[in-house]
């Protein structure tokens, strides 16, 4: 494996994650450098190690900061964050196939691409619905959209976890009963 493949997960200076969406990960030239910079403590590392004419350093799986940061309420609006929120399913049928994204009020109808006005919808439903406002299609989505907060992605996420998960970072992401609201 190339060391582009070794990724640190960064957590803040209380030892969770530093953002969980997305995950907080650094690639390791950064978190090498941030050592160096005495900015982070190494907490785990890969067997992998880099060397420079001098030294030898391992690379970091998960570094912590020095100092606390304090944490964003609101994730960042993605398409991920989007499907988290409902859960990977379709808003109107419940599908969780051929997924895509619906505007409640059409982008035709002057409708914003925000957390209050987009759902997950599968493209059968999508297309039924079409540029019509929901009073007219008479499709109601099952939540009304709305701006969640990391809490509530978190709680999601544990159904829903990422494709690579290192072994050294599942301590710090999902046995975390504190975070719940
Ligand atoms: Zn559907």
């Amino acid at each position: 494996m190339s060391p582009d493949n070794y990724p640190s997960l960064v957590l803040n200076a209380d030892f969770r994650p530093l953002s969980y969406y997305p995950l907080s990960l650094w690639c390791w030239q950064d978190s090498v450098k941030a050592v160096f910079l005495d900015r982070v403590n190494i907490v785990s590392e890969y067997d992998r190690a880099v060397h420079s004419p001098s030294i030898e350093i391992k690379l970091p799986s998960v570094v912590s900061l020095k100092n606390y940061v304090r944490p964003a309420l609101y994730p960042a609006f993605t398409r991920f964050n989007v499907f988290l929120r409902d859960r990977f399913s379709c808003q109107y049928c419940g599908a969780m196939d051929d997924l895509t994204f619906d505007h409640l009020v059409p982008r035709s109808r002057g409708g914003m691409t925000r957390w209050d006005n987009v759902v997950a919808a599968c493209a059968p439903c999508n297309l039924k619905k079409g540029g019509k406002l929901p009073n007219a299609s008479g499709m109601r989505p099952s939540q009304m959209p709305y701006r969640p907060t990391v809490y509530e992605l978190h709680r999601n996420g544990r159904l829903f976890p990422p494709n690579y998960l290192h072994d050294s970072w599942l301590d710090y992401l999902y046995w975390d009963t504190e975070l719940e609201p």
